[in-house]
């Protein structure tokens, strides 16, 4: 039995409830962790608010802070095959996949230890005489940070590194369904040290913990990653006491491929864009958009690779994609592929359940590929995150960009060609918040990730991702004070 950590303490839910932790691939029980609501969740913010307002974190050197950020990154370093496993199980993602998550999480937490101490703030020209301004960056405060199942610990480490970097306290909420690796994380922040209540976990379902977060007048930050729905409710419950707010939305990512592209490459990336994580991923290629010309030949290639995608138990070493996260999620996807087919769309490869009977007890669905599409249709406009592409043909570069961003999403997008001036061209046309060329899917703590359109508000990692967890102040000074007789004394 895993216990919630308030205030520098394990503790059991106050209702006492338990929830289990299913692996998606087999649905054994993996784990038995305590289910908090509302009044967990308000001990845990009434911690941060305590830990904050004493100024034992929030008055630390930055230099020093940076070291505690640093020193997490180096246990997580240390565990991090034991953290791998532990993803995968709660995931079912490949073990290779979650291995590379524990690098890049790492790696985030290095790069926000570096930039802890800095920035010292600015001094301004000021228009009025004998004075002094300057501009300082200041913590937010309490931070409320929500994180969603696809990437549990990656999701929690683009927040809780920030945060921590620039002085703040922080109540983390997982996903209830992939607690695991947070849970082992916030273990490692234990043997890292931080001040009482500075770091707080309390797990739970998004309607009573998540909630308490985005409505409590204690919080000064909610920072979400999830879904559009969820976080158009968060950001309504926020306004009771205008937090701040960071929202990580969905995407409905388009992949556009020009006939000049490399077609080895682009059928490759293509096939990794959309399949990868069995579809995900907020930033999968999920509609794939291709120059006419090359259409026929394309399609072929993709159904081909696609039916031989090897499905299977993350832990198996020649396992490419491993299942859907829940029962409940596989049905969503098997309900779009219904719809698409209903609106039209040609069903060239999956649309089913795999056969094989070592897969029954897991939650898996095929590679699927629908083409014939048009951006009118609910199976391109929709987010599914499963393994389900779109196809869409264009003629012209203006048809491509056009169609690109003929969408509410705006995460991130790709062009591959070997024209570079076109490519550029296309990616300042295109409004996401990133764009690719002759790429799918790279991102790194270096670069700021976030979303245009109903995709998100806000920036997580790069410098704006520190910026995200402070406040600006601006200090003046008058150099040189003498009354200014406005009212005669
Ligand atoms: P979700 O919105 O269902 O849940 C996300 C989190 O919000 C969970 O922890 C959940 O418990 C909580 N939650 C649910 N209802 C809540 C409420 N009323 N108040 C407060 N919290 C609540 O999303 P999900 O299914 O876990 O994740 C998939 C979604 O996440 C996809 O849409 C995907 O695109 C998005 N995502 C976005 C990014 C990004 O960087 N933009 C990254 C990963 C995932």
């Amino acid at each position: 039995m895993k216990y919630m950590y308030i205030n520098g303490a394990w503790v059991n839910a106050a209702s006492e409830k338990v929830r289990d932790i299913i692996n998606p691939f087999n649905q054994e029980v993996i784990a038995q962790v305590a289910e908090g609501d509302a009044e967990d969740a308000k001990f845990a913010i009434a911690a941060a608010r305590e830990a904050f307002d004493n100024g034992e974190w929030s008055d630390t050197p930055g230099a020093e802070r940076g070291q505690k950020v640093f020193r997490i990154a180096e246990l997580i370093e240390r565990d991090k095959e034991e953290l791998a496993e532990l993803e995968t199980l709660d995931t079912g993602k490949t073990l290779e996949e979650s291995r590379a998550d524990m690098e890049d999480i790492a790696g985030v937490f290095r790069y926000f230890a570096g930039l802890a101490d800095k920035d010292g703030g600015e001094v301004i020209e000021s228009p009025i005489p004998d004075s002094q301004s300057k501009v300082v960056r200041e913590p937010v405060g309490v931070c409320g940070q929500i994180t969603p199942w696809n990437y549990p610990l990656l999701q929690a480490a683009w927040k809780i590194a920030p945060a921590l970097a620039a002085g703040n306290t922080i109540v983390l909420k997982p996903s209830e369904i992939t607690p695991l690796t947070t849970l082992k994380v916030t273990e490692l922040m234990e043997e890292t040290g931080f001040p009482k209540g500075v770091v707080n976990l309390v797990m739970g379902p998004g309607a009573t913990v998540g909630n308490e977060l985005a409505e409590s007048h204690d919080v000064d930050l909610i920072s979400f990653t999830g879904g559009i729905e969820t976080g158009k409710r968060i950001m309504q419950t926020a306004s009771g006491n205008v937090k701040n707010i960071a929202l990580e939305l969905g995407g409905k990512n388009p992949n556009i491929v020009f006939a000049d592209a490399d077609f080895e490459t682009a059928v490759d990336q293509a096939l990794n864009a959309v399949f990868f994580h069995a579809g995900q991923v907020c930033s999968a290629g999920a509609r794939l958009i291709l120059e006419d010309s090359i259409h026929d030949r394309f399609v072929e290639e993709l159904k081909k690779r696609a039916e031989r995608i090897k499905l299977g138990n993350g832990f198996d070493e020649d396992t490419q994609s491993g299942p859907l996260i829940s029962a409940e999620h596989r049905e969503k996807v098997e309900n779009y592929v219904e719809i698409g087919k209903e609106e039209g769309a040609k069903l060239l490869v999956g649309g089913a359940r795999p056969e094989n009977p070592e897969l029954q007890d897991g939650f898996f669905y095929l590679p699927t590929i629908f083409t014939e599409c048009t951006t009118d249709m609910r199976i391109v406009q929709e987010e599914v995150f499963g393994p389900v592409l779109t196809i869409e043909r264009f003629q012209t570069e203006e048809e491509s960009v056009k169609l690109a961003n003929d969408s509410i999403y705006g995460l991130a997008g790709a062009v591959f060609t070997k024209d570079i001036d076109k490519a550029e061209r296309i990616a300042g046309k295109l409004r996401m918040g990133t764009v690719w060329i002759n790429d799918f899917h790279p991102y790194f703590a270096q670069a700021p990730w976030g979303g245009y359109k109903q995709s998100g508000i806000g920036r997580e990692l790069g410098k704006p991702g520190l910026e995200e967890y402070t406040e600006t102040k601006h200090i003046f000074r008058n150099v040189n004070p003498e009354p200014i007789h406005w009212f005669k004394a």
